[in-house]
């Protein structure tokens, strides 16, 4: 009630007094997880990769004080590789995906692309490398063109255009009154979830990053709506590294290579066959799965 009172008299300053507080919650948290510092390089050049290797070398990280999610992680993903996560829940799959797309820096230990430290590369960099694609697609208010060219901001209609053909989205959005004016987001046309999905993956073909982290999470499209776009993501990850968190496990079973991660370490790595082979962990997992 006092606040409510106090916002009454005062709504500019107590607005400005918790504004003064997320700042400093958001410092502390920064400070707490390890996110990574998103002002821009120095633009000396030395933080360019050199290169397409992805390294983590004795990667540890922590939401919490005192609370370890990985430890000691290493691992070294040449390019144009699938590299399949698997894993218990709660193993640290989607925590390392997020680690190696740049999202959260690593407590100890380092990350690196083509030889330069993701941490220490200005956040634009870092996505012009790397993109972290799950299904947490957003659309913001504004035209569809606004919404593509967040992706590549100097992008031309004629490339916009061939984005969202390259993702199976031309048929739909040719057939919009206004085209690329048209203003989608809350109180514009009204997008599908499977039409949201498809702008999100025509940003990724305009933003073009060599290496993709992508956290399958369970569809929520409709099975002939996520077939569809299966498709059009398999166009849009081929020729790119690939890590993908499978949280299903027929997923995994086509990569290069497997990574088992359980209790926030890698514990086997290699091939299906392999690791069927070894009779370890995955082989486990594996014969839990198909019963
Ligand atoms: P799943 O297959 O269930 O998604 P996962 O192997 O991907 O599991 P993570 O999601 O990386 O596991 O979670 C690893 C640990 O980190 C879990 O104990 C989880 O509760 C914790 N965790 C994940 N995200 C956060 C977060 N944002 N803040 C605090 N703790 C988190």
């Amino acid at each position: 009630a006092a606040l409510i009172a106090q916002m009454l008299v005062d709504p500019v300053g107590i607005i400005l007094r918790w504004y003064d507080e997320l700042q400093v919650a958001q410092v502390s948290l920064a400070r707490l997880v390890g996110v990574r510092d998103i002002e821009p390089d120095a633009g000396d050049g030395t933080l360019a990769p050199d290169g397409r290797h992805v390294h983590a070398d004795r990667v540890h990280f922590g939401y919490l004080e005192g609370v370890d999610v990985l430890r000691k992680v290493s691992l070294e993903v040449a390019p144009g590789t699938r590299l399949a996560l698997v894993g218990p829940s709660g193993a640290g799959k989607s925590t390392l995906g997020r680690l190696l797309a740049g999202i959260y820096g690593p407590r100890e230990g380092r990350i690196t692309l083509g030889g330069a430290e993701l941490s220490r590369m200005s956040a634009e960099r870092v996505r012009s490398h790397v993109a972290l694609v799950n299904q947490e697609h957003h659309v913001f208010v504004g035209s569809l063109r606004d919404n593509l060219r967040l992706a590549r901001t100097g992008a031309t209609d004629a490339e916009l255009w061939a984005a969202l053909g390259a993702v199976d989205a031309d048929g739909w959005s040719r057939g919009l009154d206004e085209g690329l004016d048209t203003e989608v987001g809350s109180g514009g046309f009204a997008l599908t979830p499977a039409q949201a999905q498809q702008i999100a993956l025509a940003r990724l073909v305009l933003a073009d990053p060599h290496t993709l982290v992508l956290d399958e999470a369970t569809s929520l499209l409709d099975p002939r709506a996520a077939r569809h776009l299966e498709r059009s993501l398999a166009r849009v990850l081929d020729g790119r590294t690939v890590i993908a968190i499978a949280h299903r496990l027929h997923t995994a079973h086509d990569a290069d290579v497997i990574a088992v991660v359980e209790n926030g370490r890698i514990c086997e790595l290699g091939s299906h066959d392999e690791l069927v082979a070894a009779d370890g962990a995955y082989a486990a997992l594996w014969r839990s799965w198909h019963g």
